[in-house]
């Protein structure tokens, strides 16, 4: 019974094209974009173009000596959690280098960014006596699922829309406790929230803010602290959230507030305490890695800098990039999920590109989409190549090209 019951869900997964394979995939240090595939260095190499290593930095030397420095030292694992005997002393470095990265009197690392999401909410939520918490309609996982376990009550506000929001603040009395909840970049849509708008309404409702900043951090603002210092705000959010596996290139999440606060998640969240801490070297290369970047600007510059080739060359040669994008996230729409697996297919087979599908429940039925994005690292020439091959298998599946800018949301 159990196992029919298994293989039907699968069944009808893969029925809707949604089902998910992996490819294997070696990205070999010193060569990204470039990597190998099912693990076999013979193999031809492809071009990444779905990658969160947005700036390159999980091969910085920086980053890698660093890495490799701490095993030399301390060995492979933490050998707990933070409270038993798991804080290394390079935890210090990284949360007081984070803490100051976002204008905050302290920070606190987790795991992942989904944990430090999850664990977060879940605890806040619980602390304040019944608190409700309003919570974009696109927000992550990560924070739906802090925000369900909680069983707190709650609000969703239609995505970036500050005249729901507001409406449904002022729906509740003012003494009552809030916390809105919303990204600075949405990650599949590349668009950016109204940051200053919604602490203008935070303070005229009396709540709190956490904004999600792991599409931005790195990439964004004085030192790359983040959309938030990039538009001159980050002092009227409340708790900033990010994580150390995209733009940092590692791996850790983290969110960075008063000590206050840092101190009570640090004391109640269960998904903080109960788990083994990242490995010292985790560590030191998260810390290697946000000390760069709050010093160097040519990454992000770069970053920048392609973007805007990148976008210019697909959407003169009619690929459909979806106009919600404002960021370095570039969504290409190709709209039916089986067509959008099967290009992703060819673009790897044919043209020696990695695409990854980007289907439901991840974006609604009928706007699946590769998502695009270019680092430092790519080539103009690379740029040319994308745009090439994603125009020959637009031809081939007859996915439709953008008539006008219009035509594509
Ligand atoms: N928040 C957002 C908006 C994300 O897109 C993701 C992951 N893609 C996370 C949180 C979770 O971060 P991590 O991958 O570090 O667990």
């Amino acid at each position: 019974m159990y196992a029919e019951i298994l293989s039907d869900k699968l069944n009808s997964l893969k029925e809707s094209g949604q089902y998910r394979e992996f490819v294997t995939i070696n990205r070999i240090c010193g060569q990204y974009p470039l990597a190998k595939l099912n693990g076999k260095e013979d193999e031809q190499s492809v071009v990444v173009w779905c990658s969160n290593d947005y700036l390159g930095m999980s091969q910085h030397p920086v980053v890698t000596a660093a890495m490799h420095d701490a095993i030399r030292l301390y060995g492979a694992g933490s050998g707990g959690s933070r409270n038993i005997g798991g804080t290394h002393y390079h935890y210090t470095l990284l949360e007081s280098s984070l803490a100051d990265w976002h204008g905050k009197e302290a920070a606190l690392v987790f795991p992942t960014g989904y944990s430090s999401n999850d664990a977060t909410l879940q605890c806040l939520l619980r602390l304040f006596p019944n608190c409700i918490v309003f919570s974009d309609e696109l927000n992550h996982a990560s924070i739906i699922n802090g925000i369900r376990s909680a069983k707190a009550d709650r609000a969703i506000f239609r995505h970036n829309d500050v005249d729901h929001l507001e409406e449904l603040l002022a729906s509740q009395p003012r003494n009552r406790a809030k916390i809105i909840v919303f990204e600075s970049i949405y990650s599949m849509d590349g668009d950016i929230a109204p940051i200053e708008k919604i602490t203008n309404l935070a303070s005229k409702y009396n709540a709190l803010t956490f904004l999600d900043e792991v599409h931005a951090i790195g990439m964004y603002g004085p030192r790359g602290a983040g959309m938030a210092a990039e538009l001159g705000v980050a002092d009227r959010i409340d708790i900033i959230q990010g994580t150390m596996a995209k733009a940092i290139g590692v791996i850790g999440g983290y969110i960075a507030s008063s000590a206050l606060l840092i101190d009570a998640v640090r004391s109640f969240a269960s998904g903080f305490i109960f788990t083994t801490s990242l490995p010292p070297a985790v560590v030191a290369a998260c810390y290697a890695s946000v000390e760069y970047l709050k010093s160097s600007d040519k990454e992000r510059k770069e970053l920048h800098r392609k973007t805007i080739m990148l976008r210019e060359t697909l959407t003169q040669a009619g690929i459909p990039v979806m106009q919600s994008s404002e960021t370095h996230i570039l969504p290409v729409l190709i709209g039916d999920a089986k067509k959008c697996k099967a290009a992703a297919q060819r673009l790897l087979e044919k043209h020696k590109i990695y695409l990854q599908p980007i289907n439901s429940p991840t974006v609604p039925i009928g706007t699946e989409r590769f998502r695009v994005n270019v680092t430092p690292n790519h080539t103009e020439e690379q740029i040319l190549q994308l745009t090439d091959a994603l125009k020959e298998v637009f031809h081939y599946f007859d996915i439709p090209f953008a008539q006008s800018a219009a035509d594509v949301y």
